[in-house]
């Protein structure tokens, strides 16, 4: 069986292990005589791996109970929307950093609602870095601050969490939940379409503190208000089971491999691999991030020119590297290396990079 090198950046590369064990059991779940996508939601089985998902993802981010895991559809982008359809007012509005283009995409679904506004932009930088603290205006009644921890397509990454003084902090972490230890309860509401670091596409997780999701505003329609997913257990409809269940196979696959810190410890050795290749390529290879800012999950570089950025694509492609073409907002290329991303990987793109170059 051949497998390539997957740098795509979501849906993205998984852990072997995850995807053996899925296949071993995708006829016969638990001894049912049926698979997990062919059992009821509402089933003993189904429910242990369901509440067990929630368990372990609090658990690894080093949160109480306090806090509630959701399950919700409609990808990270439903989130935009239904972040200030809950928590925003012309009065309290959402405050957003833009730092790429789904901080962007949160804001315009609040702007469409009339209760956003900007605390800090790095548009004029090409978003190449994300703010400083001292950049973020931050008005005292905001609903919340929104960010984006990690920009997929410009391959920054927060590399602080900002002080927000009485507001509360949100953010966007689908391309990096899970990747490192945070303290995490800094964080009002954390959401993350699965689809990169955390599973396969058809969910996003949203960790909440329970305070916050408990009550929705009345006006609101039940499957867009946080507290029927509170008050349920995110099972009020079918929930996407197939989804969930290789969520909590990777979130087990995390916490057997040593947590959060052992993700760390992985993604920071990957990230400084081909960080030193661009470094030291004499320019040959140019980053987009200013150094700063760079993302530890999407290291995103340009080449001399297009053509050379065809001609390395098509040949990574014969040395089993997959998905490294850029975004076409950024162009040239851009390697994801979530959490399942080996470091053999990682170090089979850089030999090809020096390869590439020297040839
Ligand atoms: N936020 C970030 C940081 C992303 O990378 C993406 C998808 N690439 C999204 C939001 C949108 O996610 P979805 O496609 O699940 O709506």
């Amino acid at each position: 069986m051949k497998r390539v090198y997957n740098f795509n950046p979501g849906p993205a590369t998984l852990p072997l292990e995850v995807l053996q064990e899925a296949q071993a059991e995708f006829l016969n779940f638990n001894n049912s005589g049926m698979s997990i996508v062919e059992i009821s939601h509402r089933s003993k089985p189904y429910e242990k791996i369901h509440n067990q998902a929630k368990a372990d993802i609090l658990e690894l981010m080093g949160l109480g109970d306090d806090y509630e895991v959701l399950f919700i559809q409609g990808g990270a982008s439903l989130q935009f929307a239904m972040i200030p359809l809950n928590f925003a007012t012309k009065e309290n509005p959402g405050s957003y950093v833009l730092s790429g283009t789904f901080s962007s995409n949160a804001y315009k679904e609040a702007a469409i609602l009339d209760v956003a506004e900007i605390a800090a932009s790095t548009k004029n930088d090409n978003f190449r870095r994300v703010p400083n603290q001292d950049e973020l205006k931050i008005n005292p009644n905001a609903a919340y601050l929104h960010v984006c921890f990690n920009n997929t397509i410009y391959g920054t990454e927060f590399h602080y969490i900002p002080e927000t003084g009485n507001v509360p902090l949100f953010a966007d972490m689908s391309s990096d939940m899970l990747s490192r230890p945070l303290d995490f309860n800094k964080f009002s509401l954390i959401y993350a379409g699965v689809q990169k670091n955390l599973g396969a596409a058809g969910v996003v997780i949203v960790v909440a503190k329970k305070t916050f999701i408990e009550k929705s505003p009345d006006i609101l329609p039940t499957m867009l208000r946080y507290d029927t997913f509170y008050k349920k257990n995110s099972l009020y409809n079918t929930s996407p089971a197939f989804a969930i269940y290789i969520v909590g196979k990777v979130a087990a696959w995390i916490k057997n491999s040593g947590g959060l810190e052992e993700m760390a410890r992985r993604n920071s050795i990957k990230a400084k691999i081909l960080y030193d290749v661009i470094d030291n390529s004499n320019g040959f290879y140019r980053g987009h991030a200013d150094k700063s800012s760079r993302s530890f999950m999407n290291v995103t570089f340009r080449l001399p020119n297009e053509e050379l950025e065809k001609k390395f694509v098509a040949e990574a492609l014969n040395n089993n590297i997959s998905g490294i073409k850029g975004h076409r907002s950024v162009g040239g290329m851009r390697a994801s290396i979530y959490n399942a991303m080996t470091i053999e990987g990682v170090e089979a793109l850089a030999d090809f990079m020096v390869k590439f170059r020297n040839a």
